[in-house]
């Protein structure tokens, strides 16, 4: 378990329909579920992707959900 408990991806190229997929958004992390993904994962804005669909990052890429960004921030500093 890293530092940071979510997870940051974003909808691979061939599967981006909207601003929304392009956009880079954060996920937090199942802590209880052993390294294995969910068929599906909730961004803290809603945002529902499927792993195999999603390459996931060390760091935000390209734009930001800035949704996401601020929930992540704000989860962030109140673990802190
Ligand atoms: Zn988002």
């Amino acid at each position: 378990m890293g530092p940071v408990p979510h997870l940051i991806a974003r909808v691979r190229a061939e599967f981006a329909r909207t601003e929304q997929d392009k956009s880079c958004h954060f996920f937090p992390l199942p802590r209880d579920n052993d390294g294995e993904l969910p068929p599906t994962l909730r961004a803290y804005c809603g945002f529902d992707i499927v792993p195999g669909q999603a390459e996931a990052f060390e760091g935000p890429v390209g734009m930001p959900c800035l949704t996401c960004l601020m929930a992540a921030a704000l989860s962030e500093s109140e673990s802190a």
